[in-house]
């Protein structure tokens, strides 16, 4: 049985400290000098990266027990 439902696009990330779901997309274009990903529920930092393309991450959902 699925977890989840349809996603609306890009690939799916689950923050390893919480659980919630994001889409992401990826972008040329960096709109802010940190290299990190914070989890908007937990708001721990969920991963980094150093390289020109740029992860954006949407919430798609949140953990049940957040
Ligand atoms: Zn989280």
């Amino acid at each position: 049985m699925p977890l989840t439902g349809p996603i609306p696009e890009g690939r799916t990330f689950f923050c390893p400290h919480c659980g919630a779901l994001y889409s992401v997309t990826y972008s040329r274009l960096s709109k802010s000098d940190s290299n990190i990903a914070k989890c908007v529920v937990c708001l721990q930092i969920m991963t980094s990266w150093d390289s020109t393309k740029v992860p954006i991450y949407k919430l798609v959902q949140r953990p049940d027990d957040a």
